[in-house]
C-alpha cells in the first residue's frame, strides 16, 4: 500500500546529462504513439537558455528599457494570438491529455491572465516615507531576475499562463519547462511569443523531463522557481533552491478538498458543483471536489442524487473528440495503472474494504485509459482512498452530524488547497469559512478560482500565491532607498 505513495521521480541534487534522451508520450484515448522525438534539455542547453534570459535582463537590454505600458501592449498581443490559436492549442493539448471540454477553458485562463496582469504592468508602485530623522526613503518593487515556471501536466497551458504573466508584468524574463508528458501545446507557443514581439530570451520554452526541472531548480543564476506539481516535487526543489543559491520558490502542490453539504443545502447546487469538481479533465485537477462529508439530514437525498448524476456522466466517458464525450481517459499508462489496474488504488480500496463501493470501481477498457467516476461511501479515516490524493475521477463520501465535528474532520488532513461550504445559512458558511484551514473556501461552490483573488494551499498543498495583486509580490522585491536630505 504504502508503495503508491512514491509516485513521483526525485531527482538527484545536482545532475549533469549529456548524453541525448528524448520525450516519448502516446495518445491516452488509443494508446497510439504521437511522438518520441522531443528533446530533453540537458545543462548545457539549460546553461544556455539561462544566459540568454540573463543578458534579455541585462540593464541595457530592451526588455529593461519597455516602460510598463509596452510589456502591457507585448502581453495583450500575446493573450489575443492565444485566443486566436485557442483550438489548436487544445488540439494538441488533447492529444496528450484527454480532456474533451477542459482543453479549450484552461487556454481561456491562460488569455485571463495574460489580460489581468497586462493591466498591473504599469500601476506596481512603490511607497515613499517622509524625511523623519534627516531620511527620506522609497521603496520600489524591483523584478527579481531570471524565473523558471516549471508546469505539471494537467493543464500546460493555464499553469503557463499563472506563471509567466505575472512574471512578465513585473519586468522579470522567463523560462518555462514543460512536463514531459503534455509538451506538445508548450512548443506551439515560441511562434507566438516572437509573434508578439517580446525581445529575444525574454520568454522562453525548455522542453524536458524532471532532469531538467531539476537543472533549474539548482542553477545559480536563476533567481526564482514557480513550481505547480506534486508535494515530493515541490519538497526536492526546495532543497535545491536552498542548496544552490537560495532562490525564491513558490510551491502549488496537491490538494484533497473537501465538500462540506449541510441540511439546508440547495441540493440540486450542490451535486453540480460536487459532481463537475470531480469529472472535469477527469479528476485530474489540484482542487477536485474529492472528499465529501453531507449532514446526516440530507444524506440518502442527495446520495441518490449525487450516484445518479455520476451515472450520466458514466455514460458521457469516451473518445475526447467525439461530440457528447464529457469524461476523457487519464493522461497515461502510468496513471491508468496507478489508479485502476490489478494492485492499483480502486482495486486495493475494494478488496480491502476500505469502504463501499457506491459506483464504479475497478473495470477494464480493451483500448485507452479510461477510468470511470468512482465514489467510496462510509471510507475509513485511515485509508489510502481518503487521505491521498489521487488525481483521477475517484471521490470519498461520508456522513456528518455536526459544525464541530465537520470542521475537526475537514481540516484532519495535510492538504489544505480547497474547501466547500454548502448551506443557505450566511452565519454558518462565513463560521466554517473561517474555521477550515485552506488557502481557498467557496460558499456554494467549490473546485474553481478567479484570476483577481489569490489562488494556493496552506499546509503540504503549497508555499505561496498566484493570481490577483498578491502573485505581484512573488515576482518582485522591495528595495530601499535611503536619501540623506541633511546637508
Ligand atoms: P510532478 O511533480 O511529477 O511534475 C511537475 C513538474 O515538475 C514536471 O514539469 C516535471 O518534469 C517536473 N519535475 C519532476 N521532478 C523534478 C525535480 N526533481 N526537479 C525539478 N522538476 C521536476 O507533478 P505532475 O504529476 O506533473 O502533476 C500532478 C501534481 O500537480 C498533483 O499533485 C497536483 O495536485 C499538482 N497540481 C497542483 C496545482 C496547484 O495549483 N496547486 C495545479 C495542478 C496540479
Amino acid at each position: 500500500m504504502h508503495s503508491l505513495t512514491v509516485l513521483y521521480p526525485v531527482y538527484p541534487l545536482s545532475i549533469k546529462q549529456n548524453a541525448f534522451h528524448s520525450l516519448t508520450v502516446s495518445n491516452p484515448a488509443t494508446g497510439d504513439l504521437v511522438s518520441d522525438t522531443i528533446p530533453v534539455a540537458g545543462d548545457a542547453d539549460v546553461d544556455t537558455a539561462v544566459r540568454y534570459a540573463t543578458a534579455a535582463f541585462a540593464h541595457n537590454a530592451p526588455w529593461r528599457q519597455f516602460a510598463g505600458v509596452d510589456r502591457a501592449s507585448v502581453m495583450l498581443r500575446f493573450a489575443d494570438l492565444l485566443e486566436k490559436h485557442r483550438d489548436e492549442l487544445a488540439r494538441l493539448t488533447r492529444l496528450t491529455l484527454g480532456a474533451p471540454a477542459f482543453g479549450k477553458a484552461e487556454v481561456d485562463t491562460a488569455i485571463g491572465q495574460f489580460r489581468y496582469y497586462a493591466g498591473w504592468a504599469d500601476k506596481v508602485a512603490g511607497q515613499s516615507f517622509p524625511a523623519d530623522g534627516g531620511l527620506y526613503k522609497i521603496v520600489r518593487n524591483e523584478p527579481l531576475g531570471v524565473v523558471a515556471g516549471i508546469i505539471p501536466w494537467n493543464s500546460p497551458i493555464a499553469s503557463t499562463g499563472l506563471k509567466a504573466a505575472p512574471a512578465l508584468a513585473t519586468g522579470n524574463v522567463f523560462i518555462l519547462k514543460p512536463s514531459e508528458k503534455t509538451p506538445l501545446a508548450a512548443a506551439a507557443l515560441g511562434k507566438l511569443v516572437l509573434e508578439a514581439g517580446f525581445p529575444p530570451g525574454v520568454f522562453q520554452v525548455v522542453q524536458g523531463d524532471g532532469s531538467t526541472g531539476a537543472l533549474f531548480a539548482s542553477h545559480p543564476d536563476v533567481a526564482k522557481i514557480s513550481f505547480t506539481g506534486s508535494i515530493g516535487t515541490g519538497k526536492a526543489i526546495q532543497i535545491m533552491a536552498a542548496n544552490s543559491n537560495l532562490k525564491r520558490v513558490t510551491l502549488e502542490l496537491g490538494g484533497k478538498s473537501p465538500a462540506v453539504v449541510f441540511d439546508d443545502a440547495n441540493l440540486e447546487n450542490a451535486v453540480e458543483w460536487c459532481v463537475n469538481g470531480l469529472t472535469t479533465n477527469s479528476g485530474q485537477i489540484c482542487f477536485a471536489a474529492t472528499r465529501l462529508y453531507v449532514q446526516a439530514g440530507i444524506f440518502p437525498r442527495f446520495l441518490e442524487a449525487y450516484r445518479s448524476a455520476l451515472e450520466a456522466k458514466a455514460k458521457a466517458v469516451g473518445h475526447p473528440q467525439d461530440a457528447g464525450t464529457q469524461v476523457g481517459p487519464v493522461v497515461d499508462k502510468v496513471q491508468y495503472e496507478r489508479i485502476n489496474s490489478i494492485n492499483s488504488i480502486i482495486h486495493t480500496a475494494t478488496s480491502e474494504r476500505s469502504g463501499e463501493l457506491l459506483i464504479g470501481g475497478p473495470g477494464d477498457r480493451p483500448k485507452g485509459y479510461y477510468i470511470e467516476p468512482t465514489i467510496f461511501t462510509n471510507t475509513k479515516d485511515d485509508a489510502f482512498i481518503y487521505r491521498e490524493e489521487i488525481f483521477g475521477p475517484v471521490a470519498v463520501l461520508n456522513q456528518f452530524e455536526d459544525e464541530a465535528e465537520i470542521v475537526q474532520r475537514s481540516n484532519n488532513s495535510k492538504y489544505g488547497l480547497m474547501a466547500g461550504v454548502f448551506t443557505q445559512d450566511i452565519n454558518r458558511a462565513l463560521r466554517i469559512s473561517s474555521a477550515i484551514d485552506s488557502g481557498v473556501v467557496g460558499v456554494n461552490c467549490i473546485s474553481t478560482i478567479h484570476p483577481s483573488t489569490p489562488f494556493g494551499g496552506t499546509k503540504e498543498s503549497g508555499v505561496g500565491r498566484e493570481c490577483g495583486e498578491y502573485a505581484l509580490r512573488a515576482y518582485t522585491e522591495p528595495k530601499t532607498v535611503l536619501i540623506n536630505v541633511t546637508y
